[in-house]
């Protein structure tokens, strides 16, 4: 704590004395809780600011201390972000499901989300005070576990993902689906760990004859094995009638490299040595997915018959992917986004634009701007709109989407195979919209086949990609016609 600057120093020191006498339900002093917050925003390199109203943020709504006490020491900034975090944290309580939180409710937590969006940081802090949160869950009731892991499977999670802090989406999914599923999170874990061991030496035998390859082409590279989550595991699996052996990234080798360039020179590396499966090569370095991940990912089998997944990016990619917007970088972006909006650069990237989007919402609301309830969107998820199966698995797809998009994302069999689709228990056409909490079901026929036709029923670059592809398995010389108008999706 010796190293913390003055105004951190003074910060923590107000909040013990605030706190002083609380007791968590750990039964420890309550300050430990905001110091873990503030030790979060520390490892993600906020700002300063960011980091006392984090060690602060629990004190306005459960102690004496003030807003006005607040903005007097540490001026208009941290008490803004404080009395984001506290206006957030109220409007959440009573929230039951995602649905409050979606676009057309216009209600007043979408307000305040938009009100607090004016600065991202607020979002960022709420995080790392859910985090810290979900890492002590053990103490509370189980019924209570169950429901803040719950919001945060269906809320934090996606939030994290949105900001692209890729390692905290992976923790607070990891950690809430012990929670809610503890039987089913046990068993997968289980098979995991059997898959790993019996798959230990032929990847370690992959892993060497890459390696041997790049060192011949003198390729400067880091390498690590990464086992997929628990979670991203059981979503996958449902979307594969259960059957692990569908899975073929459950073990995946992660070679990072110095340049975009060499990343490609590696994936042509990896298929001189073994054979790739068809439609399993993704250029995500070329075509970004939606969270602004990339990344080149390809499966292969190797010579001892062992599928393996190689994922090949740059070491900013990969910083990214882990950190996001809360490293370094995102204050950078920020800046980038403030930049723009005075007129000092002119280009943002296409990934960003919501965070703008989102502060001008904002800064409207603040300045008393009445805004039509109906054009009030939530920018965050602006581009996405969330529709459920007839079980009531959330599914997000891009705005725009038609029930092949979703059949499509639920699994390319489906896609192919789809016949009719209901909307909302009603049989609709394929070029119908899919609208924000619509349930969709999706009709398939045995055998029945996709056709060109289909081209103009699906709005995904996901779902066009498949379809493309099984239009190419089924009609020879198959030309797709170039796509008119554009694709939201970026
Ligand atoms: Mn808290």
């Amino acid at each position: 704590m010796s190293k913390q600057s003055p105004r951190i120093k003074k910060a923590i020191e107000i909040a013990t004395k605030a706190h002083e006498g609380q007791l968590r339900k750990t039964g420890e002093p309550y300050i430990i809780h905001p110091l873990a917050v503030m030790k979060l925003l520390q490892e993600w390199n906020m700002d300063e600011d960011s980091i006392i109203a984090g060690i602060l943020h629990d004190t306005v709504e459960d102690t004496s201390l003030t807003l006005q006490e607040i903005e007097n020491e540490f001026g208009k900034d941290v008490a803004f972000l404080v009395n984001g975090v506290t206006k957030l944290g109220k409007a959440r309580s009573g929230m039951k499901d995602l649905n409050e939180y979606l676009p057309q409710t216009g209600n007043n937590l979408l307000k305040l989300l938009i009100a607090t969006g004016q600065d991202i940081r607020v979002l960022i802090i709420k995080l790392a005070d859910r985090l810290h949160n979900l890492r002590t869950l053990g103490a509370l009731p189980p019924d209570k576990q169950k429901k803040i892991a719950r919001e945060s499977l269906e809320v934090f999670a996606p939030l994290a993902d949105r900001l692209q802090m890729g390692r905290v989406r992976v923790e607070i999914e990891e950690t809430s689906f012990m929670y809610v599923n503890p039987k089913r999170y046990e068993e997968l874990k289980k098979l995991t760990a059997e898959r790993l061991k019996k798959a230990d030496k032929k990847l370690k035998a992959a892993q060497e004859a890459v390696e041997q390859a790049l060192k011949k082409e003198h390729i400067k590279y880091s390498c690590d094995g990464r086992v997929k989550s628990i979670y991203s595991l059981h979503k996958k699996l449902a979307k594969h009638n259960q059957n692990i052996n569908r899975i073929y990234d459950i073990i995946a080798l992660r070679f990072i490299v110095e340049d975009t360039t060499t990343c490609y020179l590696v994936l042509g590396i990896i298929h001189s040595l073994f054979h790739p499966m068809d439609g399993r090569v993704k250029d995500y370095i070329a075509m970004p997915k939606q969270n602004g991940y990339q990344s080149l990912h390809t499966t292969v089998i190797t010579n001892d018959k062992q599928i393996v997944e190689f994922q090949i990016r740059t070491r900013e990619m990969h910083d990214y992917a882990e950190r996001g917007l809360a490293a370094t970088f995102f204050y950078n972006e920020q800046k980038l986004t403030s930049a723009y909006a005075e007129g000092r650069i002119n280009k943002l990237p296409a990934n960003l634009f919501w965070i703008k989007d989102l502060q001008e919402t904002a800064t409207k609301l603040a300045s008393g701007e009445k805004i039509d309830e109906k054009k009030l969107r939530l920018n965050l998820f602006a581009d996405k709109i969330f529709v459920y199966t007839p079980k009531g698995d959330i599914i997000d797809l891009p705005k725009g989407s038609m029930p092949l998009d979703f059949a499509y994302r639920l699994h390319s069999e489906i896609g192919a195979s789809c016949t009719g689709a209901k909307v909302n228990g009603k049989m609709v056409n394929l070029k119908t919209k899919l609208h924000q909490g619509d349930v969709v079901e999706i009709i398939t026929t045995k055998n029945s086949k996709p056709n060109p036709g289909w081209l103009d029923k699906v709005f995904s670059r996901h779902a066009r990609h498949k379809l493309v592809s099984q239009l190419h398995a089924i009609i020879p010389n198959f030309r797709p016609k170039p796509k008119d108008g554009k694709n939201s999706e970026h």
